[in-house]
């Protein structure tokens, strides 16, 4: 692959529509790599599979030991539907073993979300991504005001790579709306986790979510006892001012 310029691709691509995003990454990088959450991310995977070739796509999951059971059976769906590989990934086991001697299961509601989130997702995703040169998210700027609203369709991910393995994330559905997200889903008959259909908008860990109501904002639905504004589990830490994962 020649070296990829993020911002001469937002130039090229910022009025694309998601599928001609992810055709013009897939052209770049030769493959797609995305990350699925287990909720209405699964647009990507329908759209990928549209623009690329099935052993060119590679979809993974993280599993933090506290996923909705509908969450579980959404992710077997999906695989089952698409007839794909899902490479579901695993926290450190003596980490999580460490904490929870320590802490308890509940600590998140006490010390705050980040040292949870780094054991079960920030260290398994570092892991999963470390080598690569890109992958694909679902995030979206309409979905937090507060860490989103300058997301752009191509970033360097200082994050997660490094001076010598740059990486990149490509980010498809900047521009949408949850709105064109949920049309999309219905136009085409994707998949969707049924929590969607019991007030949960933003779908993460059982104990760290809860349904919004109307008018509420999505991400008010996550670590609701904390400060509305930094509400980023360490998976886009480079979102936030502080380069600290949050
Ligand atoms: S969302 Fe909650 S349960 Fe899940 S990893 Fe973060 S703090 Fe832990």
């Amino acid at each position: 692959m020649a070296s990829f310029d993020p911002n001469r691709f937002v130039l090229e691509h910022d009025q694309a529509t998601p599928k001609e995003i992810l055709r013009a990454a897939y052209q770049a990088f030769g493959e797609l790599t995305l990350s699925f959450s287990g909720a209405e991310d699964v647009v990507l995977i329908d759209l990928a599979l549209k623009v690329a070739p099935k052993e060119a796509v590679h979809v993974f999951a993280l599993d933090t030991g506290r996923l909705h059971p509908e969450t579980y059976a959404f992710i077997e769906r999906v695989r089952e539907h698409y007839g794909i590989a899902i490479d579901v990934r695993f926290p450190d086991p003596e980490a999580v073993q460490a904490l929870v001697g320590e802490k308890g299961l509940f600590s998140f509601y006490r010390d705050g979300h980040q040292e949870c989130c780094g054991i079960r997702k920030v260290a398994p995703l570092r892991a999963r991504l470390a080598g690569l040169p890109m992958w694909v998210t679902g995030q979206r700027r309409d979905q937090s005001p507060g860490t989103r609203s300058s997301l752009q369709i191509a970033e360097h991910d200082h994050g997660f790579g490094s001076e010598a393995s740059p990486l990149y994330k490509i980010n498809p559905l900047t521009h949408w709306s949850s709105e064109e997200v949920w049309t999309y889903i219905r136009m085409f008959d994707v998949p969707y986790n049924p929590l969607h259909e019991r007030g949960f908008v933003s779908i993460g860990c059982e104990p760290c979510t809860r349904p919004t109501l109307p008018g509420q904002h999505e991400r008010e639905g996550r670590w609701w006892w904390e400060e509305q504004g930094g509400k980023e589990c360490g998976l886009h830490a480079t979102n936030l001012p502080s380069s600290a994962p949050r």
